[in-house]
This record gives C-alpha cells, structure tokens and sequence, in this order.
C-alpha cells in the first residue's frame, strides 16, 4: 500500500534534478560569482535514474517532473524522457526548463513521450533579462516558448517569480503574452530558499498584491474550485483566462504537499527547505534491489514530518535561508542542485 507521512500526506510527485549546471545566473537563484559543482562521477546515469523511479513509482508516485540546474543542459535529455514515459505508472511527465535550448529541443521531447512542459520566463524586456539573469538570451527563450507551443504538449506553462521594483510592472504583459502563446501563466513569490542568497522580505510579492493588480487591469478575478494537490491557486480573470499563482512565501501549502525531490548525484529531499538528504545513490550502486529501495523509500516517507515553508513563515527573523559559506560547503543546500 502506498505509505502516508507523518501528516497523512501520500507520495505521489517526484522532481527529478538531471544536473545541477544552469545557462543563466537569476539574482533570485544563483546570485553568486562561483560555485561548487557536484562530482562528475556522482551523477546519476539515465538508466540508474530511472531504476530509482521504478521504485518510487512502486510506493506511490505517478507524476515526475524533470528538472534542474537547466535540465536542457544534460546531453541526449530525450532519452531519458522516453525510458520515463515507457513506465504505465507515471500518469503526468513534465519538464522544467528557462526555455534557452528549447526551440532546438521541444519536438524531440514531445515525441520522446514528455506530456507538459514549463518555461521560466520571468520579464518580456531584453535589458531586464540580461539584467536580471546575466545572460543576453530572452530572444532564445521566446523562440523556445514559441517551439513548445506548437510541439504538440499537453499544456504549456510559464513560471514568473515576481520581484518587487524589479519586474512587478509586467504582470499584465506577461499575461497577455501567455494569451497569444497559448500558455498559462503563473506568478510565483519570491522564496527564501537555499541558494537565494539575496533575499528580503521586501521583495516578496504577496499573493494579495499579485491579485489586486489584475483585477485593476481585468475586473474582478475568481478562484477556480478544484482539487488538487498542485501548489499554484488557480484564477479566473473575467475574460476567461485562467492564470496561476504559487503563494510558497506567504501562505505556504506544506499541509498537501506530496512531492519530493531527487538531487543529480541520487540524494533525496523529502521537503525543499530540509537541512539533509537520503542517498539513494549509495543504496543503488552497492546493489540494493528494486524492492529494497521501495522500502527504504517507504521507511523514510512515513517519518515524514517536514513543513519547512510553514516552520520558515512562523519564524521571527526571516533573512536568507542558508548563510553563504554554508552553500559553498554543500551545493545540496542550493535550490538549483535540489531543484526548484
Ligand atoms: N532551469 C530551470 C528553470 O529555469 O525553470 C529549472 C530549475 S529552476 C531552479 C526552477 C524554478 O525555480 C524556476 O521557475 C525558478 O524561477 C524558480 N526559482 C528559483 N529560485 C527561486 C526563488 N528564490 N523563489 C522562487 N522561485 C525560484
């Protein structure tokens, strides 16, 4: 039977890092001049990734989510999209991506068998991209969006982290660029995580803020009731456009959260705010069986007591989650190593 945590959350979402490498430097994300990368020889192959998720699958998880670094980095990455989507168990796979080698990429994977893809794109202006990312590549992410569209996926998404008095001025152009791209658009606060070295609260817009300026600009904006588990709030504008908005910062969703997060080199996260990981690379390559790892898997999971956003919005002093000479002495701690 699938195995339930410590707060009776299943296990059913497993994002997978393929590298912890990344073509753009987001002053949200990886701030710093220098980093330390994960050993080569640690990296996980296509295939060993895939016998771990035989075994998650076994316990419970049915949506993977590729991601990274920039998972476009990792060579020959449609291959491990059809191993993946080869296994009946995975209901949903999806991939994370800042959209850069997209465009040479997008029917490949959409014929390798990825169902859902999602484009970071945080600002629509040329001078604020290179700003923001230190990287002169918006046009290349565009085409990008542009090739995913019509690469045949089940949706398209685009992933904005709002910055107060750095893109906040865009929402509604973003919007309207999701429209005409035929993608949904969703706004993320700005979090706290490992690697976001230059956080304040100051930044941080709330969800509230995010929703008052659409309804300026559109009219009133309504919730779209579903169930899910899914951590963007869905919203209807009056026009009919549904957009999405990922309020991890100020009202956190750590009481659905079913998903965990496999490093590169096989260390698993069971929250992204957690200090520790479990290797499971150490497990696979001294032989653990399938059904071994399944219940190491298991074990681990029903000790689950994470609510690492919670625990971080209860707290009084809230500044950068990990002091920088601490991610210099383990990039696990760093969001685009653990992936976001
Ligand atoms: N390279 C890929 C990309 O750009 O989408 C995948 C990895 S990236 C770490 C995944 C997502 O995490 C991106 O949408 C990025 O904007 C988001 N992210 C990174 N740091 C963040 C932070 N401090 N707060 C909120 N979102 C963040």
């Amino acid at each position: 039977m699938a195995p339930v945590d410590v707060f009776g959350r299943p296990l059913s979402n497993l994002r997978i890092s393929v590298t912890d490498r990344c073509n753009l430097r987001c002053s949200y994300c990886m701030p710093e001049a220098e980093y330390v990368w994960l050993p080569r020889k640690d990296i996980l192959a296509f295939e060993e990734i895939a016998g771990l998720v035989d075994a998650f699958t076994d316990v419970g998880v049915e949506r993977v989510r590729l991601t990274g670094g920039e998972p476009l980095l990792r060579r020959d990455l449609a291959r491990l999209v059809s191993l993946l989507a080869a296994k009946p168990a995975i209901r949903d796979l999806a991939l994370t991506t800042n959209g850069i080698e997209l465009a040479g990429q997008a029917r490949a994977l959409a014929d390798a068998g990825l169902h859902r893809i999602t484009v970071s794109l945080d600002t629509l202006r040329p001078e604020r991209f290179l700003a923001l990312t230190r990287r002169d590549a918006l046009a290349k992410v565009l085409a990008g969006i542009d090739a995913a569209s019509r690469a045949g996926f089940r949706s398209v998404k685009l992933d904005s982290v709002v910055l107060r008095g750095t893109n906040d001025d865009e929402l509604v152009d973003l919007v309207e660029f999701a429209k005409r791209s035929g993608a949904e658009v969703r706004f993320i606060e700005y979090m706290d995580v490992g690697g976001a070295t230059q956080w304040s609260p100051e930044q941080v817009v709330p969800r509230s803020e995010i929703l008052a300026t659409l309804e300026k600009a559109y009219g009133p904006v309504h919730p779209v009731l579903e169930e899910s588990s899914a951590p963007a709030e869905r919203f209807l504008l009056p026009d009919g456009t549904v957009i999405g908005v990922i309020a991890s910062t100020t009202a956190p969703f750590c009481a659905s959260c079913d998903r965990s997060r496999l490093t590169a080199d096989g260390l698993w996260y069971q929250c992204l705010y957690a200090p520790n990981g479990l290797d499971l690379r150490a497990a696979l390559r001294g032989g653990a069986s399938r059904r071994e790892l399944a219940d190491t898997i298991t074990s681990s999971w029903k000790l689950r007591a994470d609510r690492g956003a919670e625990d971080r919005l209860r707290g009084r002093v809230r500044e950068p989650l990990v002091p920088l000479a601490d991610l210099k002495r383990d990039p696990h701690l760093e969001m685009h190593t653990r992936g976001g």
